[in-house]
């Protein structure tokens, strides 16, 4: 059984993680979605949102669950009996961070490997921040976020 671990803020999800989750099915047997409660990032949604709204975005998909953890990755990837780590690669601009936290983790935790997956061309632009920018200038995020992800980001301007 070899269970991955998708760590990342989703604030909020988008269609590019979306296919990032679907991917990593085909290496996977099962996926757990680790949605981070501790961001050092303000999120503009709390965790319990950002983890209902990953839980709507992947209904349907069988062997992916979806779960909040604070603290280090190694840590949840260890609790869950996790083989590996995913992560989503779209520019070079991605490399370094990624390059950097993936060696981190595998200096606190020797067994931890991390898989990188390229999503579709189309989605190599899409961003929680761009997505969450478009809807603060009141601008249609249709086609890059679930239906449900576009209302709450009009609900959360709404109230701004
Ligand atoms: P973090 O705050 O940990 O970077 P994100 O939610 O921004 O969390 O991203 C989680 C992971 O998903 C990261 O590896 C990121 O590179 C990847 N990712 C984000 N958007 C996309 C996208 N459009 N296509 C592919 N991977 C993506």
């Amino acid at each position: 059984m070899r269970t991955a671990i998708y760590p990342g803020s989703f604030d909020p999800i988008t269609y590019g993680h979306v296919d990032i989750i679907k991917r990593s099915l085909a290496i996977a047997d099962r996926v757990i979605v680790g949605v981070l409660g501790n961001s050092a990032k303000r999120p503009l949604f709390t965790a319990s949102e950002r983890v209902e709204q990953v839980r709507l975005a992947v209904r349907g998909l069988r062997r992916v669950e979806v779960e909040s953890f604070d603290g280090l990755l190694v840590d949840f990837l260890r609790r869950k009996h996790g083989s590996m780590v995913i992560r989503g690669l779209r520019a070079v601009s991605d490399f370094e961070y990624e390059f950097q936290l993936a060696l981190t983790n595998r200096r606190l935790e020797r067994t931890a490997e991390t898989v990188f997956l390229m999503p579709a061309e189309r989605y190599t632009f899409l961003s929680s921040s761009v997505v969450k920018e478009i809807a603060r200038l009141r601008g249609s995020v249709r086609g890059l976020v679930p239906p449900h992800v576009a209302s709450a980001l009009k609900g959360k301007h709404r109230l701004a």
